[in-house]
């Protein structure tokens, strides 16, 4: 089936829950009831094989073994690091392709790092993701297939209370924007009450600054959060980091961000990694401030996690500091995130990389 296609039919973790009784109605010639029971099956249930749901008739069953077989991903890595965050390297049935996701633990709440594509064509120099290009996009079923592995996961391994994770974060390998009907689809079935019923605001997506995609989502009336990757205050520097700048520079991307928190009311995190004298100055701090001035927006600093193939360094704890604090004093607010499972390779794409280069 076609990627960009707005529901991923031919996966039933691709459907979005409220569009199951359509579906039963239209395509099945099944009364409406039904799809509130598969969807029962799929999200509360976690059926893996359509033969086991014991509340659908068994010829049903078999239609839907038939039509839209539950095809889950495959755990082939789990790597685990000192800091209790996991990372899955899961296979997509349809062709092998092998994806990531990571599984990071907090006092409050389990937060899940989704992949929207397997590999990525934004080329950012310090991201692993990129290095190879992007194979191809994601279905909806397979972005919400990553959340039922991570859940199945957890059961076996023992997690009694935590059945599922709380936070979604679209930050894993891939630009979400350059996949937006299928990412959309897929957050709106980990959203939905009788889907994963994770609460909007507790699902992010992280564009590396694809402004149609920005402009697009202010319009969906949807409560999602946005995260934008600055990583540079201008243009000379974030062209050299991201190439995604030279379609969209600063001067097209911040107006973008403004005219996104006037229409949506919200305000938007900017991501910025740290990298060793490359953007961690405190005149890079200063032409930061310059620039978000204005706008209702946080900022969340984030260390390089070093990659083998880009030689930038991470800073030293006393410039990040520095650098933190007079964003601070500025009045914007800013937290600096420590990337968990530095040791495990959990960078965007790293595992994956690895896997093909081994
Ligand atoms: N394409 C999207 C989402 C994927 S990357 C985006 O660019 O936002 C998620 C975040 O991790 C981005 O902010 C990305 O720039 C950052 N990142 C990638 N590689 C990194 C590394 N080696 N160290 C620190 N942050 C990194």
């Amino acid at each position: 089936m076609a990627n960009d296609s707005a529901c991923d039919r031919f996966n039933p973790w691709g459907v979005i829950p409220s569009e199951w009784k359509k579906l039963c109605k239209e395509t099945l010639g099944l009364p409406a009831f039904r799809g509130d029971q598969i969807a029962t099956a799929l999200y509360q249930g976690f059926a893996e094989d359509w033969v086991n749901v014991s509340t659908l008739p068994n010829q049903l069953r078999s239609q839907l073994q038939e039509l839209m077989p539950i095809t889950p991903l495959r755990e082939v890595a789990v790597s685990s690091s000192d800091d209790a965050s996991t990372k899955l390297l899961l296979e997509c049935p349809s062709d092998g392709e092998k994806i990531e996701t990571v599984l990071i633990p907090s006092k409050q709440r389990l937060t899940q790092c989704v992949s929207s594509q397997v590999g990525c064509n934004f080329h950012c120099a310090f991201c692993a993701s990129g290095q190879l290009g992007k194979t191809r996009n994601l279905t909806a079923g397979e972005i919400v297939g990553q959340v039922m592995a991570a859940c199945r996961h957890l059961r076996a391994s023992g997690e009694q209370t935590l059945q599922r994770p709380g936070n979604i974060v679209v930050m894993g390998m891939g630009e979400p924007f350059d996949n937006y009907d299928q990412v959309i689809t897929a957050l709106k079935v980990l959203n939905d009450q009788k889907g994963l019923s994770i609460g909007a605001r507790h699902i992010t997506i992280s564009t590396c600054g694809v402004v149609p995609g920005i402009e697009r989502l202010s319009g969906e009336g949807l409560q999602f959060e946005l995260s934008v990757s600055l990583h540079a205050p201008d243009n000379l520097l974030r062209d050299q980091l991201m190439p995604v700048n030279r379609a969209w520079p600063l001067e097209k991307l911040i107006p973008a961000c403004k005219a996104y928190t006037e229409k949506t009311g919200r305000i938007i995190t900017f991501e910025y990694t740290l990298i060793k004298k490359l953007n961690d100055r405190p005149h890079h701090a200063e032409r930061l401030i310059s620039l978000l001035r204005q706008l209702p927006c946080k900022v969340n600093l984030i260390p390089l996690s070093p990659v083998e193939e880009f030689s930038g360094k991470r800073p030293d704890a006393e410039d990040c500091h520095n650098f933190l604090d007079r964003l601070l004093q500025a009045k914007i607010p800013t937290t600096m995130r420590y990337s968990k499972g530095r040791d495990v390779n959990a960078a965007c794409g790293q595992l994956r990389l690895k896997s093909i280069k081994n």
